[in-house]
């Protein structure tokens, strides 16, 4: 028999009864003196904190990468410095645009958070299971989750919303196409891809910078739900993903993605075809193809959803050296913004909390002192300022990367590099899928777009038709427009 525990309050105070609350007499009213019950339901009050207003629906699990391929010659990245070596990390996979409580299996974008606890920090790839994004500008991000969320005044999801912002930003035809494909509702975490989408960029011991693409690629196979199933499943299971997720690991069953990597030397992005920042496009593989770098397992199920999955904070901005940005003009806006939502979520201290706090103790070597939550010894007594004469931590020049060249004005600029370069893309994807993947997109297509006006659907019409004939006249025959 274990020692028995005694209930305390959170100051450690034994209470000696944790079913009947202290009253005035056998019916009278409860005592302020209770101090117990008072901070139990004080402290129950505060048990939310506030929900991510996007990917607030997530999963998640720890594992381990391993490098199986040696790219030593694009990064010094630490974590893939040699074959072999093994890196522990977290993962978080979540919905979109659903509330911290709603179904699994919807039609959305999946997020594909990635935390790798590397010995020079936390490297973050906060990506997604699409390669591109609905936008390229992150001036419109605000404006295009609104369309994905409740209706103002009804508070019910809507359909019209997304075409009417879509129908005037083709650079979401790509994406929308994805989404509507049977990628966007996966049968399971294990069962799709993950991408950083964004362009970044890899910095090599000689300090020479590539352009870069992350894809993790599931060994598991891509499996998608039908949408008749993923309907009841929103209904009778709605935490499915996260289920069998869970169960998965729990009997061994242990999902693994291949990591593999596109590879742009510097000079070619500025005459490359596509604009390699524009988050609205691929890579073509025939272009850049992919070099394997790695697996990665997800080997343990969280042991509490709160502290490990719902407190993980990922952020673009943590790149580690031989890692690092580019000029996506999405990407610079999340350097931003993900780290100021931590803040305001869990508060300036976000980084100590020990899902996110980087593994190597020698690499939290801050200024930073105070704040709420401050629950370490707040750097004790070493100096809080530098410059300083007391041998604190000091910036290391040899980490500055290589000068990147800049030119033009000062401007509100496009980012497009032909008329055309909206409907391309998409196009080659409707080329690539089988007649009867077409069909189902063409059928879940028709199926939103048919709950908005005429002269909207029209409109959409038109610009799937720019992308390739078949699929616009496809959408036009099923919605009876042709
Ligand atoms: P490739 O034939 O070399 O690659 C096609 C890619 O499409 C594969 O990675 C495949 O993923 C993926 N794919 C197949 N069906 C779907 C779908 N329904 N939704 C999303 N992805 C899908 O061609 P390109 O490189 O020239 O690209 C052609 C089109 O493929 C692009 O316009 C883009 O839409 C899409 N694509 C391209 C990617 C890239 O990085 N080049 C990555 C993902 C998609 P898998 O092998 O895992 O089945």
């Amino acid at each position: 028999m274990s020692e028995k525990k005694i209930l305390t309050t959170a100051a450690g105070i034994p209470v000696s009864d944790n079913q009947t609350s202290l009253t005035a007499g056998e019916r009278g009213p409860t005592l302020l003196q209770d101090h117990y019950l008072l901070e139990k339901l004080a402290h129950f009050n505060r048990e939310r904190i506030p929900e991510r207003v996007v990917h607030a629906k997530a999963t998640g699990a720890h594992g381990v990468f391993t490098v199986t391929n040696d790219i030593t010659k694009y990064t010094k990245a630490r974590l893939f410095s040699e074959v072999g070596k093994k890196t522990e990390m977290f993962g978080r996979f979540s919905t979109v645009a659903g509330e911290k409580g709603s179904a699994d299996t919807v039609r959305d974008v999946r997020g594909f958070s990635l935390k790798f606890y590397t010995e020079e920090g936390n490297w973050d790839m906060v990506g997604n299971n699409t390669p591109v994004f609905f936008i390229r500008d992150a001036i419109k991000f605000p404006d295009f989750i609104h369309t994905q969320k409740r209706e103002p005044q009804t508070n019910a999801p809507r359909d019209f919303a997304q075409w009417d912002f879509w129908s005037q930003v083709p650079e979401a035809l790509h994406q929308v196409t994805i989404l509507f494909s049977d990628r966007g509702i996966p049968m399971g975490i294990p069962y799709m891809n993950g991408y950083g989408s964004h362009t970044y960029s890899f910095i090599n011991a000689d300090n020479e910078r590539f352009w870069v693409k992350f894809h993790f690629k599931t060994q598991q196979g891509i499996r998608c739900m039908p949408v008749d199933e993923a309907k009841k499943l929103a209904g009778e299971c709605p935490d499915y993903h996260t289920i069998e997720l869970f169960k998965a690991i729990e009997r061994g069953d242990c999902p693994k993605w291949t990591l593999y990597v596109q590879i742009m030397p510097e000079k070619e992005a500025e005459e490359y075809r596509w604009n390699p920042f524009d988050l609205t496009k691929v890579w073509p593989h025939t272009d850049y193809p992919l070099i394997e770098v790695g697996v990665m397992e997800l080997n343990r199920n969280p042991a509490n959803y709160f502290a490990e999955v719902e407190q993980s904070a990922f952020s673009p901005a943590n790149v580690v050296p031989g890692i690092s940005f580019s000029p996506c003009k999405m990407l610079q806006a999340r350097i931003f913004s993900y780290a100021d939502a931590h803040r305001y979520r869990l508060g300036a201290n976000f980084e100590r909390l020990p899902i996110n706090a980087p593994r190597a103790a020698t690499v939290q070597n801050v200024y930073q002192r105070d704040g709420a939550m401050r629950f370490d010894d707040n750097g004790g007594a070493d100096p809080n300022y530098e410059p300083n004469s007391m041998g604190g931590p000091v910036a290391d020049p040899t980490y500055a990367e290589p000068p990147l060249r800049i030119s033009g004005d000062a401007d509100r600029y496009e980012q497009k590099r032909g008329v055309d370069d909206d409907y391309i893309q998409p196009g080659n994807l409707f080329r690539l899928m089988s007649p009867e993947q077409q069909e189902r997109l063409v059928e879940n297509i028709s199926g939103s777009l048919g709950n908005v006006p005429k002269e909207l659907q029209e409109k959409m019409i038109a610009h799937f038709r720019k992308t390739d004939e078949n699929y616009g006249n496809g959408i036009a025959r099923k919605l009876g427009l042709m």
